[in-house]
């Protein structure tokens, strides 16, 4: 064994993570965030939102912090439930949401073919809570029904097949909202018959904020809800899962299995409190910029597949590269007759400010700025007069090209 002095190995441990130019870096950052429609995950804490939360208490929660705690009865009483408890992400909400809910299998989980829940969370239901999975493909290809819920439930003693206990919705979907009253017959149906139901409410802001409806009457048809607030409404980390006192208890427990029991919360618990106050109430601005964004493409001929309700654009292409959407969002590809993906957002990237953009998919968030649209649409707007200069005429009702995953642009998987 070898043995030095003491401040040599402290020599080894130490780090200064900042460089000379952090500031300058951070500075630069921000800009690109405002001109990047990629995902609104990337928004970031602002100054003002990291000065408000040193302030918070400085309790360890796996016990009791205050700051924390307040947010999570905030957050409960917002939603109509009895409790809430702060956890690290989305993803462990819902998992630990269903590892609750769900005692003893076989059972299944029944929910949007698209949603988070079943594509976006490394099979964890299978994992962690040994359910099976009934993914519904919408029959209207918009949200889940009443009847896809009733036709695809398991409800059988027949021992071939895993009983539904869970029906989970997912509120915004990739943007889109599902009507209220459906939901409420959902639930009522699905309560009748003794099951379950869960809203991955990542984006419930966004329904709120878009529909003028309360959280609460949003929240009661569901027996736990899940709330990020790490999207968009921009706060560094962490998702409150809200439902009654027993459930709650036995999902804090499930959170420290799971190692999402965090210590000094305070200043996480009020980075969100932040972002509460602060960036929900500019959601509504955020929507207009997306309907603008919208607004715009469709001016300058370009086909919208999927309209956008609240934050995103979806399945944009030029109308000049015909189009068509299915239930899997998967599109043509628009690359063998002139205009792409790509091309749009080379020419983005090589602006004097560079646009980031990630194929079909457009996100406006609340760091987006004015301009960033503007620029996007001028982009397209400029590239659309370039074709059509070069003698390119729209194909008529023709398919070309392969077909791809939405979230695919050069091979990369995109963030969601
Ligand atoms: C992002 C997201 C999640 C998961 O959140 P993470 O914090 O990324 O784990 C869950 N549901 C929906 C709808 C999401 O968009």
């Amino acid at each position: 064994m070898s043995t030095t002095n003491f401040s040599a190995i402290a020599d080894q441990v130490k780090l200064d993570i900042l460089s000379k130019t952090h500031a300058l870096e951070n500075a630069a950052k921000r800009k690109e965030i405002a001109r990047n429609f990629v995902s609104d995950t990337i928004t970031v804490p602002t100054e003002e939102m990291y000065a408000y939360a040193t302030l918070a208490t400085l309790g360890d929660d796996v016990y009791f912090e205050p700051s924390t705690a307040a947010l999570e009865s905030h957050v409960a009483q917002l939603t109509g439930k009895e409790a809430g408890l702060f956890v690290p992400s989305g993803t462990a909400s819902n998992q630990i949401a269903l590892r609750t809910h769900l005692k003893q299998p076989p059972y299944s989980v029944l929910c949007d073919h698209r949603s988070h829940i079943h594509k976006y969370e490394a099979g964890g239901a299978a994992f962690h809570s040994g359910a099976a999975v009934i993914a519904v493909v919408p029959s209207n290809n918009h949200h889940l029904t009443l009847q896809d819920v009733k036709d695809n439930v398991i409800l059988t003693g027949n021992i071939h097949f895993a009983p539904t206990e869970v029906v989970a919705l997912e509120n915004t979907l990739n943007g889109t909202i599902i009507p209220q009253d459906e939901i409420v017959a959902i639930s009522e149906y699905a309560h009748s018959v003794g099951l379950k139901t869960h809203l991955d409410g990542a984006r419930i802001w966004h329904v709120a904020a878009e529909t003028s409806t309360p959280l609460k009457e949003l929240c009661d048809p569901f027996d736990s809800v899940s709330l990020c607030f790490s999207k968009g409404l921009g706060a560094p980390v962490g998702s409150c899962l809200v439902g009654t006192k027993e459930f709650i208890a036995k999902a804090r427990w499930f959170r420290k299995l799971f190692g999402g029991g965090m210590r000094q919360t305070g200043i996480l618990a009020a980075s969100a409190a932040y972002a509460l106050s602060h960036n929900f109430p500019q959601l509504p601005r955020v929507h207009a910029l997306t309907k603008r964004l919208e607004a715009g493409l469709e001016e300058i001929g370009a086909k919208i597949l999927s309209r956008a309700e609240t934050c995103m654009v979806r399945l944009f292409r030029l109308a000049l590269c015909d189009a068509s959407l299915n239930a899997r969002q998967i599109f043509y590809d628009p690359s063998t007759i002139g205009v792409t993906y790509d091309e749009i957002a080379e020419r983005g990237e090589a602006l004097p400010e560079s646009l980031v953009l990630g194929g079909s998919r457009l996100v406006v968030h609340i760091q987006t700025s004015d301009a960033a649209v503007d620029d996007f649409l001028a982009t397209v707007r400029q590239l659309a007069k370039e074709k059509k200069a070069a003698g390119f005429v729209k194909p008529e009702g023709q398919v070309n090209g392969a077909v791809k995953d939405v979230y695919v642009r050069r091979g990369k998987k995109l963030a969601q």
